[in-house]
């Protein structure tokens, strides 16, 4: 039986690829929480991995948080990334796991990348400045993966993922995406019979978004049936679908059942105006998202609803 280490369990991504593994059938599952093990130590991270000896290695684990966090923590935010993936993929070479899966995020192609974004793009031109250190510490680790595969013939895979959101999203009132904080906005507004929800920005923006646990197949369909050369040095994991920030807040209000009307605060900022991956890679490997975005919003909602663990 195949022995895996899911790093960063705790997280929405890491607690998909436990559910998923465990509905696939894998039973011998590795997980270690922060106190249990400090993945910026390389020691406590290489004696884990000598111990107990995981084939396979998810990379879940990192130091994330919104634009303000990003752009306050710069240095924190480089240097512990570096850490926890050094330490990881260090550990996983040296105590011969046989496949790891990492994971980075769409914002380690360039700021003025053209639509839809393809894998190519990575490296072509400037990133975005207020999330660079955190963009950089990913570029580092999708590096590291190749550079092992090319040097030692190691089989190390680099996944992108578009905008997710899912069970055990991050609902703070300020530092949260746009999805999880529309969820809970509606909801207390539904609760306090409010007249208006407001939404930031002039709802134009186009966003692409994917289900936690639908990343979590991707992640285990690609482990199970590729190999890193197959794949290449990175690939976009996402629906191929985008959806304006209008439609979105109108479409969270019929889940939520909220009944009065939604205000558009264009004094908010917009952001980039599209963000969409071009996942046309993935689907010829012959992979395709299964909730639509109406049924995963409705999981996430009564995720929301019933486990108030989620609330903060
Ligand atoms: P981004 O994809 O990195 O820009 O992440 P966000 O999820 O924070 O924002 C996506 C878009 O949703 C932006 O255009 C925001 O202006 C818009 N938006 C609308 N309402 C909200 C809100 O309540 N919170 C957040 N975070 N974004 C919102």
């Amino acid at each position: 039986m195949t022995r895996i280490y899911i790093a960063g369990h705790r997280g929405m991504v890491g607690s998909a690829l436990v559910r998923v593994a465990k509905q696939r059938g894998y039973s011998e599952i590795l997980t270690r929480t922060h106190q249990e093990l400090d993945l910026l130590n390389s020691q406590e991270v290489d004696k884990f991995f000598a111990v107990e000896k995981p084939d396979w290695v998810f990379l879940a684990a990192a130091k994330v948080g919104g634009i303000y966090a990003n752009d306050t923590y710069r240095a924190d935010f480089l240097l512990e990334n570096l850490k926890i993936q050094i330490n990881v993929i260090e550990s996983a070479y040296k105590h011969n796991a046989s496949k790891l899966l990492f994971l980075g995020s769409s914002c380690i192609y360039p700021k003025n990348a053209p639509q839809p974004i393809k894998e190519t793009d990575l490296l072509t031109s400037e990133l975005e400045s207020t999330n660079e250190p955190y963009a950089i510490a990913k570029i580092a680790g999708i590096k590291l993966c190749g550079a092992f595969n090319s040097q030692y013939g190691t089989n190390y895979i680099s996944v992108m993922p578009s905008n997710l959101y899912g069970i055990g999203d991050n609902y703070h009132p300020e530092n949260g995406h746009v999805l999880p904080m529309l969820l809970r906005r509606f909801h207390e507004a539904k609760l306090n019979n409010d007249q208006t929800v407001t939404v930031w920005g002039t709802g134009k923006p186009k966003r692409e978004f994917l289900f936690a646990d639908d990343m979590a197949e991707a992640c285990f369909y690609l482990m199970e049936n590729y190999q890193a050369a197959d794949i290449g040095e990175l690939i976009n994991i996402g629906t191929g679908e985008e959806i304006s920030i209008r439609d979105l807040a109108y479409l969270i209000k019929k889940v939520v059942g909220y009944e009065g009307e939604i205000v558009f605060d264009t004094t908010k900022k917009d952001g980039t105006m599209l963000k969409k991956m071009d996942v046309s890679r993935l689907e010829k490997l012959g992979w395709k998202y299964k909730l639509t975005l109406e049924e995963g919003i409705r999981e996430t909602y009564n995720d929301f609803i019933n486990n108030p663990d989620v609330r903060l």
